[in-house]
């Protein structure tokens, strides 16, 4: 049988969305978000599906995110927009490192694309990712002779890691409230900082913690490599975060 896995692209804001969204009023309620920023439906309905799913995520592929890496333009961060930091190669962890972000992540139901691909500083990332990992369980391995969790055989090629029945259906009552305000933010941060700042408020808080807490982590994983290390200082005053 032939079986045709869907995959929904995320949709690319226009600058008329962008005015749209501002002339709007300000949204008081999960509502009012669902009203004004609709275009975002489908991506967000089929996120929660995949989520309820079970279904494991797609793989990490690395090399093909290397070459979008390359392709993709862009000199500074769209959120914090600080100059992006290049490397060559090595493994570095400065804060301001350029790097690309699934728009749909993968743990999402995202794909390793152009098309979902953008580009943010490493430190804007994992803030992100730190506001994702309380929101859903833990992921568990199934292995190919049916074993959860414990060592892994090698050359299993039926091993597959997913959230199971039980625990998606343990999931807290506004689970989809939350994956979806999540996601509404982070695809609205990257266009507009005074959006977020008006609409979800405490998103844009949380992350700030997040993403301050990882320029400090950044900067003592650099330094502890190096201890000539320069980080690049933090200059957000452009963006009037409070
Ligand atoms: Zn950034």
């Amino acid at each position: 049988m032939w079986v045709k896995t869907i995959v929904v692209l995320p949709y690319l804001p226009t600058t008329d969305d962008l005015l749209e969204w501002e002339l709007s009023d300000v949204a008081k309620s999960t509502g009012d978000l669902k009203n004004s920023y609709h275009v975002f439906d489908d991506e967000i309905d089929y996120i929660l599906e995949f989520i309820e799913s079970g279904r494991p995520r797609n793989k990490r592929r690395h090399s093909k995110l290397t070459k979008i890496h390359h392709r993709l333009e862009g000199v500074n961060c769209p959120i914090c927009l600080v100059d992006f930091r290049e490397t060559q190669k090595e493994i570095r962890y400065d804060w301001d490192l350029r790097s690309v972000e699934h728009i749909i992540s993968l743990d999402f139901g995202g794909v390793t694309n152009e098309a979902n691909s953008i580009l943010i500083c490493r430190s804007c990332n994992i803030a992100f990712s730190d506001m994702i990992r309380g929101l859903l369980p833990i992921r568990v391995t199934i292995h190919g002779d049916g074993r959860i969790g414990g060592k892994k055989k090698k050359g299993d090629s039926k091993r597959k890691r997913i959230r199971t029945p039980k625990q998606i259906s343990s999931m807290p009552n506004d689970w989809k409230e939350r994956i979806y305000k999540q996601y509404l933010f982070q695809r609205i941060v990257v266009h507009s900082v005074p959006l977020v700042k008006r609409d979800l408020p405490d998103l844009w808080n949380d992350f700030w913690e997040n993403k301050l807490k990882q320029i400090e982590v950044s900067n003592r994983m650099m330094i502890k490599n190096n201890p000539d290390y320069i980080p690049t200082e933090p200059d957000f005053s452009r963006l009037d975060i409070l």
